[in-house]
């Protein structure tokens, strides 16, 4: 058996990245650094060089609304919201647009420049009273002006994301949630195909796409390769870490969280793969423990602040107050929006910076 090839230095990979070659990383590299291989140190101090040159001092701060919670027919072996699984999460009704236009006013308050209006639900159909009042809700965050739109609704056809965009809407959340190869052992009432279709829809409307995945289901480190490729084929512009949160009753209860060091080692790899993308941390980031701060050095650029959907997330005033003391700044994720400019109360307070 031959011995395998030397790996080439992630320096040298960011150096090529940053001189232009966005897919400097190639898959092999990129399969071995996820599998073990490489120092953490060195993968970690190169995916930072890619983040500041594209990010500098600025992280994106985000929140979202669980704006119809529970009661979703898919059978998503992570989530709380299912129908299929006894989590204690009960079916509840759609909030109103004044309910999601107070919740887009609180995450501005805490530095947010985007709030994403989410629904357990397997889509909307055309016509439907969903897609209706999704539409009202949207149109209602947008005129209040405190945050931009973005929405995770599950499968939309073209139309309704042309109807959205018109009430809105600017950005589109749809998660791949794994590599392809491993994800039948995540879903089965859905197909990847389908839902990559939903996010090109999105992008050939102009919107932009927030598509990311969830780490410690039982994947291989070869999925995580899968699916940072995907990602990186599909050009997507946000790409939301989420690591798997406990939650009893679901198919995927009782795994032990994945290490700190292998958090971070996945963010670091995700940052060389797709250099452009605005990485950010979302559910689950709790696990990286006393490493939390280091995810910024491996080469995340934003994290989602505020209440998940159904998992605990630290306070707001902890987040900011890291953000502060590590020098960084929050910032604006979209396109400019002159309303969103005046500095939000609560990161005032705290004299965090915001940058549009
Ligand atoms: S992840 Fe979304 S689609 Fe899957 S079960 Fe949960 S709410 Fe439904």
């Amino acid at each position: 058996m031959s011995a395998p090839s030397p790996l080439p230095s992630p320096h040298l990979i960011a150096d090529r990245i940053l001189a232009g070659d966005q897919s400097a990383l190639d898959p092999a590299t990129l399969e071995r650094w996820l599998t073990g291989e490489g120092e953490i140190w060195e993968l970690m101090a190169a995916a930072d060089r890619l983040r500041r040159a594209r990010f500098g001092n600025s992280v994106h701060l985000c929140s979202i609304v669980n704006a119809k919670r529970g009661g979703c027919p898919e059978d998503c072996g992570f989530c709380a919201q299912s129908r299929r699984y006894h989590t204690g999460v009960e079916p509840e009704r759609f909030l109103s647009p004044d309910e999601i236009v107070s919740a887009s006013a609180r995450a501005r308050e805490h530095g947010s420049t985007a709030l994403g209006l989410v629904t357990a639900t397997r889509g909307m159909e055309d016509g439907s009273r969903a897609l209706g009042l999704m539409i009202e809700a949207v149109d209602a965050v947008h005129r209040a002006g405190h945050t931009e739109v973005h929405a995770s609704l599950g499968f939309v056809s073209r139309d309704g994301l042309q109807k959205l965009q018109a009430a809105g809407l600017t950005e589109l959340n749809h998660n791949l949630e794994t590599g392809r190869s491993y994800f039948d052992q995540v879903v089965t009432t859905h197909t990847y195909d389908a839902r990559i279709q939903t996010i090109r829809d999105a992008q050939s409307l102009g919107l932009r796409t927030c598509v990311g995945g969830i780490f410690g289901m039982g994947e291989a480190p070869w999925h995580r390769a899968e699916l940072a490729l995907e990602l990186r084929a599909l050009d997507v512009d946000e790409v939301p870490l989420n690591f798997l949160v406990d939650v009893e009753g679901t198919p995927m209860a009782g795994r032990d969280p994945l290490a700190p060091i292998e958090m971070l080692r996945i963010i670091a790899c995700f940052r060389l793969a797709l250099p452009r993308q605005n990485i950010f941390l979302a559910a689950g980031r709790h696990h990286l423990g006393q490493l939390l701060p280091l995810m910024f050095a491996a080469g995340a650029s934003g994290m989602m602040i505020g209440d998940f959907l159904t998992t605990p997330n630290r306070s707001v005033d902890d987040d900011l107050r890291l953000l502060a003391e590590l020098g960084l700044e929050g910032h604006h994720c979209g396109a400019p929006r002159p309303e969103l400019d005046a500095p939000p109360a609560r990161a005032a307070a705290l004299r965090l910076p915001i940058v549009a």
